[in-house]
């Protein structure tokens, strides 16, 4: 019957169909027997003909077009001819002990994957939570091994993120990830950031004198580590923080004048590129700051970075930046004091950017792909489950 014929073209590969019913209204059994000659004996790998008993034992299957099948398959029981042990013949494409089969849980890995949500999954499959979470997570945990010992790569990226909230403490917990940029992954999560949380997540992955180039924000805890941590690396700033540098004084010192008022027009004009403005709103932007000379110091701090990065090659670019940092110097206001000290004091590793052209915009990227991981599982509680998302997100 060609009906026998198809049932058997899904079946396990070991196993020989028997029969098969209708057990429910999208759900049909298939009564299966594994036929071969002997077994061998898992304790002394001695070949067994001797059939001890038999017992059925009932596993889940992949569903099949949108029919959920059930197994029932009748296993022998061998008794070894030479230790004289009992011992249960293995199905191949099923676990020892197991109810589901491999492929049963690789549909769940799947429907996770591409599923709006779980309960899809579940309607889909037919199964509890409990398993789906099992089932997925152990399909995750192997996927990452299957990459664990992979060396590090040329150039990497480090950023923080915060990752939940610790209600004891009411502070956020942090988490740090390193981006492979190569292979456009991401490379390892850490929960922390701290240097002894970040040496002990990061010592098992081989060849750190691998890596080249960092890319890092202007966090000295971060670059302290990657002096220590990678031998042969040089730390490149990452541009867009470094822009990002004089943003928050400026913001703050035009609030101090016009007030918390998102709508104010000065608030747009002062942030966008000066070159991108229209004539009129330049004049009009230059008269308004004529009168707040806190406003233009810090406005004219954030031009005069954005100058920097415009440059084209390492010589021009390190005139301009010694340029904008002696004419810091003349300002009194405190946060351009800083700014300053920070210019002077990440001077290479801003100027590193041009030899390189590295920025961490791919890290960013993935740090929102973390945070959108996160939304759509509604906030991990496992830290571990969270990562093996993160790790797995880009196949
Ligand atoms: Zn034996």
């Amino acid at each position: 019957m060609p009906y026998q014929h198809l049932i058997q073209t899904f079946l396990l590969p070991e196993l020989k169909f028997s029969h098969s019913y209708k057990s429910g209204i999208a759900n049909f059994t298939v009564v299966a027997i594994k036929r071969s000659k002997f077994e061998v004996c898992p304790k002394c790998a001695t070949p067994s003909t001797k059939v001890h008993d038999k017992r059925t034992i009932t596993l889940k299957d992949a569903p099949i077009r949108g029919k959920y099948m059930t197994l029932k398959v009748t296993k022998r029981r061998f008794r070894c001819p030479s230790c004289k042990s009992v011992f249960t013949e293995p199905i191949q494409g099923v676990n020892k002990g197991g109810r589901l089969t491999q492929r049963f849980v690789r549909s769940i890995y799947w429907a996770c994957e591409n599923f709006q949500d779980l309960k899809r999954v579940k309607k889909a499959h037919r199964c509890g939570y409990k398993t789906i979470y099992k089932s997925y997570y152990k399909q995750l945990r192997l996927k990452q091994k299957e990459r664990q010992n992979n060396p590090w790569p040329k150039t990497i990226g480090i950023d923080e993120h915060g990752f939940s909230k610790d209600k004891r403490r009411g502070a956020r917990n942090f988490a740090t990830l390193i981006v492979d940029y190569q292979n456009k992954r991401p490379k390892e999560l850490i929960q922390g950031k701290s240097h002894q949380k970040l040496i002990e997540g990061l010592s098992y992955i081989p060849g750190r004198e691998n890596v080249t180039h960092v890319v890092i924000d202007l966090a000295d805890s971060y670059k302290t580590f990657v002096q220590k941590f990678f031998p042969n690396a040089k730390i490149v700033a990452d541009k867009f923080h470094v822009l990002r540098l004089i943003t928050p004084t400026l913001n703050s010192n035009r609030i101090a004048v016009t007030g918390d008022k998102r709508t104010h027009k000065m608030r747009k004009l002062l942030l966008r590129n000066r070159g991108n403005l229209h004539f009129e709103d330049r004049i009009e932007l230059d008269h308004w700051l004529k009168k707040n000379p806190d406003v233009f110091d810090a406005y004219w701090a954030k031009e005069k970075l954005h100058t920097v990065y415009r440059c084209r090659g390492l010589g021009k670019a390190r005139r301009s930046l010694n340029a904008l940092i002696k004419w810091l110097e003349t300002k009194k206001l405190k946060p351009l004091q800083r700014l300053k000290n920070t210019l002077k004091k990440w001077a290479e590793e801003i100027l590193r950017y041009f030899s390189t052209r590295i920025t961490n915009a791919r890290t960013e990227a993935f740090n929102n792909n973390s945070k959108l991981v996160q939304k759509r599982a509604y906030g991990f509680k496992s830290f571990a489950n969270y990562r093996l998302k993160v790790l797995n997100a880009y196949g």
